[in-house]
């Protein structure tokens, strides 16, 4: 296992990413590639972002733009006051940015639920997952030869999805519940449905599928967006574990600390 991890966001030529945080309480994820830097979503307080943000060595008026990927609160909380202090454009769905929840932004930028956008050298790609909001998407970021997908927040693996991610070099990936640990758990019923729906969220089991679906090895693979009631890290390196040996470097974003800066 090789953790390729940096101090500074700014030493990347390379394609890399971190995270600010993970998880029902907060979402943040941070991309770089050759000086241009965004973050997709962001569901933390200013303040609260702030800080994640200086500890990952990153000064907001560098960001080049917020890209987000649905309306929930814990990727959107943040996003409008980030955006309105330092003049952040967001780019967002048509369907997100008519929910209304973000509020007044300095800048929007509307995009379509497939092809890509250009920022510098880096090339994002917004992806449509199956999830309970109304134009909810998933990005892929291509830069210098490299590709990293990031995937939360769906509640099945769609042809769309699976062919898209397929090429990915490293990817962020969410593992959010055990369903025996759900359906034992403290949720109420209608709670439970929603999450274990396919609008809902990954299972383990369905990370698991997902990734034999990948056609090379990965050189990250981050594990992210686990419940903190419904999952464990040790439950998700079980159904995992085949899966987990032919990557290179596997860890889990955490719902305090994120992850550090990782160079692909
Ligand atoms: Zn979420
Ligand atoms: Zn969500």
């Amino acid at each position: 296992m090789i953790v390729t991890s940096c101090r500074s966001s700014f030493e990347f030529q390379s394609l890399a990413f971190s995270s600010l945080g993970s998880g029902s309480k907060g979402n943040g994820t941070l991309i770089s590639h050759a000086g241009t830097q965004v973050l997709v979503d962001c569901g933390f307080t200013l303040k609260e972002t702030e800080r994640r943000l200086s500890r990952l060595d990153v000064s907001p008026e560098k960001l080049s733009a917020i890209f987000v990927t649905h309306e929930h609160s814990d990727h959107i909380n943040g996003v409008g006051p980030l955006a309105r202090k330092y003049g952040i454009p967001v780019y967002l769905t048509a369907g997100t940015w008519h929910t209304g929840r973000i509020g007044e932004v300095p800048r929007v930028e509307l995009i379509p639920g497939h092809g890509s956008i250009q920022l510098g050298e880096l090339i994002i790609s917004p992806v449509a997952v199956p999830h309970d909001a109304r134009e909810p998407v998933q990005y892929i970021f291509q830069g210098g030869g490299k590709t990293l997908g990031v995937l939360t927040d769906l509640g099945s693996l769609t042809q769309q999805v699976t062919d898209h991610y397929a090429d990915c070099d490293a990817l962020v990936l969410e593992a959010n519940h055990c369903p025996v640990m759900l359906d034992n758990g403290p949720y109420p019923e209608s709670l439970k449905q929603r999450v274990g729906s396919d609008w809902g969220h990954l299972s383990n089991q369905q990370a698991a599928a997902f990734l034999k679906t990948l056609v090379k090895p990965l050189k990250h693979l981050v594990l992210a967006h686990l419940s903190e009631q419904n999952n464990s890290p040790a439950k998700v390196e079980q159904v995992l574990k085949a899966q987990i040996q032919k990557a290179e470097n596997v860890l889990f974003a955490c719902q305090h600390q994120g992850f550090n800066w990782l160079s692909i």
